[in-house]
């Protein structure tokens, strides 16, 4: 029976780390604050940007919300953006999606300042992931990667498989892992016999948006297996992993939820910290 990996327990550790460091900031007189936007009233994303205001005022970042409707032209929320670039009391922007069919997504990610992109997209950011340089990135792949390292799971050496190769979480987190040393392979929906490959996973990563795809049978005796998957399901959510029978096989496994979801906005707030951190180096 696998050791279970808690999510919550890391978050909570993170979350002292980080209100310490506020708590620093604001004797120096600098008072950490992040800013999202969110255009329209998508239900999922109101409650996302609720809950983030509610984990920010714990930790002592300020955070403000700009509800705009959803008929806001594209240039509108742009300027929005370049006004909080511009904001030095804002250290961290974030845009809440999805965005309305008007709007292009890249380009407004784009036009928010490197060093306030605390959700990491900017292609600069993007860049950055691929040539090691520090700056900020995503938020869920390095949950994956702190989860591991928070839980004593030695990553480099290993062979990592990573199911998923999206934007958010798959792709990112092949190159945040390859930087502890880790041996990657790198699944998707062309992957011909998943299970083969699966199958030789010392670490297996799961981001695929498919409820319990990874069986039981698909994880090697004794592995890792870390579920970034969050699927909504009757009476709750569910992991890309099918948890009962994979836990019975794996070494140590990440539950959902109360697994790598329950880092993400504790590791966006290490974002805005980071951000001020390059901001100063200016
Ligand atoms: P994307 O939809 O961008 O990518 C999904 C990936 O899964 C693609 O690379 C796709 O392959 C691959 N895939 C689809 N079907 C299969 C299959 N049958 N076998 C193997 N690979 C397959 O997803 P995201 O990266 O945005 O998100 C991944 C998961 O992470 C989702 O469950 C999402 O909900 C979750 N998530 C969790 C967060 C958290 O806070 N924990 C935050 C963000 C996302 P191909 O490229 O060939 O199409």
């Amino acid at each position: 029976m696998a050791n279970l990996i808690d999510g919550k327990a890391v978050a909570a550790k993170i979350r002292e780390e980080v209100s310490a460091e506020v708590a620093e900031l604001r004797e120096q007189g600098i008072i950490p604050k992040l800013a999202v936007i969110l255009v329209g009233d998508d239900p999922a994303s109101v409650v996302y940007a609720k809950s983030k205001q509610s984990a920010s005022n714990k930790v002592g970042i300020e955070f403000e919300l700009f509800t705009l409707p959803a008929s806001t032209k594209e240039q509108e929320v742009i300027a929005l953006i370049e006004k909080l670039n511009h904001d030095t009391s804002v250290h961290g922007i974030m845009i809440e999606l999805p965005l309305p069919k008007h709007i292009g997504k890249e380009k407004v990610m784009s036009a928010v300042h490197p060093k306030k992109d605390v959700d990491g997209v900017h292609p600069i950011n993007r860049g950055y992931i691929l040539s090691g340089e520090d700056g900020l990135f995503p938020a869920t792949p390095q949950s994956c990667i702190e989860i591991m390292l928070r839980s004593g799971i030695e990553i480099a050496g290993k062979h990592a498989v990573i199911v998923g190769r999206g934007e958010t979480v798959g792709k990112p987190l092949v190159f945040l892992i390859l930087k502890h040393n880790a041996t990657v392979t790198v699944c998707h929906s062309r992957t011909p016999d998943l299970g083969y490959f699966t199958r030789q996973a010392d670490i297996l990563i799961a981001a695929v948006g498919k409820a319990k795809m990874v069986t039981g049978d698909m994880v090697k005796p004794g592995a890792v297996v870390i579920d970034a998957g969050i699927n909504e399901i009757e009476g709750g959510i569910c992991g890309d992993v099918d948890f009962a029978a994979a836990k019975e096989v794996a070494g140590a496994i990440t539950p959902v939820p109360g697994g790598v979801g329950s880092l993400t906005t504790v590791l966006i707030f290490k974002n805005v910290l980071k951000g001020i951190r390059l901001q100063q180096a200016d």
